[in-house]
């Protein structure tokens, strides 16, 4: 039995009890079906086989969600923080016991390789221990006094929220949504993406076994148009945490206007990587790959633009066209798979939609720009030479394993390029010359930057978008900002004069 014969078996073995009753729902602590009775099927990405039925939840279900977190918002607001913070960690400790249940299920879920996966438990059991130490200064506030009066700050949970997540790394960023939502005392409901809803379900009973109240963390599965815009529209629900496309994120803008919902949104990027020719660039190829064609590239972080200064471009591009040839296509559970399939049919149409596109606007496919093949949605990785930065390619986020190059001559003009999209997620600057880097970072419409780096991600640092890329920043205390409300009390310290009215 190969490596990847085993693994499979094992994989299937995890889900095995999924068969049957499927993936549920669990509202105020009980497991449940949508109450309409109502599902859909869930396929694997790899060959398009069956994998379990899912709970298409709909208003009703969500308003079953939305009271029990009510229900529990006090209960879990006023726990002594110490406990909170205990109950945190004990989640943490169950993803990291459950670490290869959780990975096998997101690769055959996703399509996800598992060289990457092995570690996504790790990085969300990290997200909770990271948040979990922070809930005890939750709370905390600043003391600004003035003449006459003693003012303070102090911050409250805003209550239920409702968190909607994607189907790229769902694992992995629905515990980046739901740890620092807890750990400010806030219940929560989730509606995982229709695409991928395994994960979400095993993380949800690895919080309840963990300890964590009843009703403290609802789970409603199904479509966005009805799960998801219900949570968006529900009274009950205070703030609304979305990843996902900036389309959708403004459709939950107007959807939460009527009850004024806080938003928090982590959008769509098209992001560059601008190399300058005194660039280190061994490394910078090893990063440009690295970033587009990790997680199939089916990543908000992308690097999805390679701008590179036209006296390097010709021998950067022969290089990085035969590292793209070379990247192993595969079964997400082959340990030697690089890029495996993309998440649903859909998905795989719109990102082979794009060859043609290339092709018409008059860029050159220098390597990929085909589908293998057969069963489940591979695509080759692809590079595209040639482009120009108005062509669509250049301009719309594809979310695949699909690379376009630009060329520039100076600095004004890379600028111009970089920022010349809708989006504003990230970029990536490689130069030696540091004055060039801080300069040019300065300028640069992103909200999150890397010089001479791949994304490393940080968790006390702001992670977010400008543009059409989001509002708001998660990691380090800005996440308590969105989940919390801050409240300023002034005590008098003596009696100064109050103006007198009428008197
Ligand atoms: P999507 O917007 O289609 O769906 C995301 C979630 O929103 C799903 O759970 C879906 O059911 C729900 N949804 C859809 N319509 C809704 C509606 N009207 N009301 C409420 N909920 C609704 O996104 P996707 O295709 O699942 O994910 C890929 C996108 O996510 C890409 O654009 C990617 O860049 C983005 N993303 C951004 C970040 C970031 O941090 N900026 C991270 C990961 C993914």
């Amino acid at each position: 039995m190969t490596q990847l014969d085993n693994n499979i078996t094992k994989a299937k073995a995890y889900l095995a009890r999924f068969e049957g009753s499927g993936v549920m729902n669990q509202i105020g602590g009980k497991a449940q079906p949508a109450l309409s009775g109502a599902s859909f099927d869930n396929h694997s990405p790899v060959d398009e086989t069956f994998l379990c039925k899912v709970a298409r939840s709909g208003a009703k279900d969500i308003d079953a969600a939305a009271k029990a977190a009510q229900a529990a918002f006090a209960e879990w607001r006023d726990m002594p923080l110490a406990n909170r913070k205990k109950i945190l960690h004990k989640i943490a400790d169950a993803i990291e016991a459950r670490a290869e249940e959780i990975a096998f299920a997101e690769c055959l879920d996703t399509g996800q390789p598992l060289r990457f996966m092995s570690k996504a438990a790790l990085r969300g059991a990290e997200n909770f221990r990271f948040f979990a130490d922070r809930a005890p200064s939750a709370r905390d506030g600043q003391s600004l006094p003035s003449l006459t009066l003693m003012n303070v700050t102090t911050r409250t949970p805003i209550g239920p929220v409702g968190i909607i997540t994607p189907w790229n790394t769902p694992f992995m960023l629905s515990t980046w949504k739901i740890a620092p939502a807890l750990a400010a005392g806030c219940t929560v409901v989730h509606k995982p993406a229709e695409f991928s809803p395994i994960t979400a379900r095993i993380l949800m009973e690895i919080a309840e076994d963990a300890g964590l109240p009843p009703g403290v963390w609802n789970l409603v599965n199904g479509f966005g148009e009805d799960a998801g815009r219900a949570l968006t529209e529900h009274k009950l629900i205070k703030a609304i945490a979305f990843v996902g496309e900036s389309r959708t994120g403004s459709m939950i803008m107007k959807q939460g206007a009527d009850t004024l919902k806080r938003v928090h949104f982590e959008l769509g990027g098209k992001n560059p990587v601008i190399v300058f020719d005194d660039a280190d660039l061994d490394r910078a190829l090893d990063a440009a790959i690295f970033m587009i064609y990790s997680l199939n590239g089916e990543r908000c972080t992308s690097s999805s633009r390679l701008l590179l200064h036209k006296s390097i471009a010709a021998e950067f591009i022969e290089k990085l066209a035969s590292r793209v040839n070379n990247i192993r296509v595969g079964h997400p559970l082959d340990p030697e798979t690089e890029i495996g399939p993309l998440i649903h049919k859909e998905h795989y149409d719109k990102v082979c939609s794009y060859f043609d596109i290339a092709k018409q606007d008059g860029a050159t496919i220098a390597a990929g720009g085909k589908a293998p093949q057969g069963k489940g949605f591979f695509v080759s990785p692809t590079l595209f030479t040639e482009a120009s930065p108005d062509m669509r390619i250049a301009q719309e986020e594809i979310f695949g394993p699909v690379l376009t190059t630009l060329t520039f001559e100076t600095e004004e003009e890379a600028l111009e390029i970089a920022n010349g999209v809708d989006y504003g997620l990230t970029a990536y600057v490689w130069t030696q010359d540091i004055t060039r880097a801080m300069r040019f970072t300065d300028k640069l419409e992103a909200g999150m930057i890397w010089v001479n780096s791949e994304n490393v991600r940080h968790l006390p640092t702001p992670f977010g978008g400008v543009k059409a890329s989001g509002i708001g920043r998660d990691g380090g205390d800005w996440s308590f900002e969105f989940y919390m409300e801050q409240k300023h009390i002034g005590f008098a310290t003596g009696a100064h004069a109050i103006p007198r009215l009428g008197a």
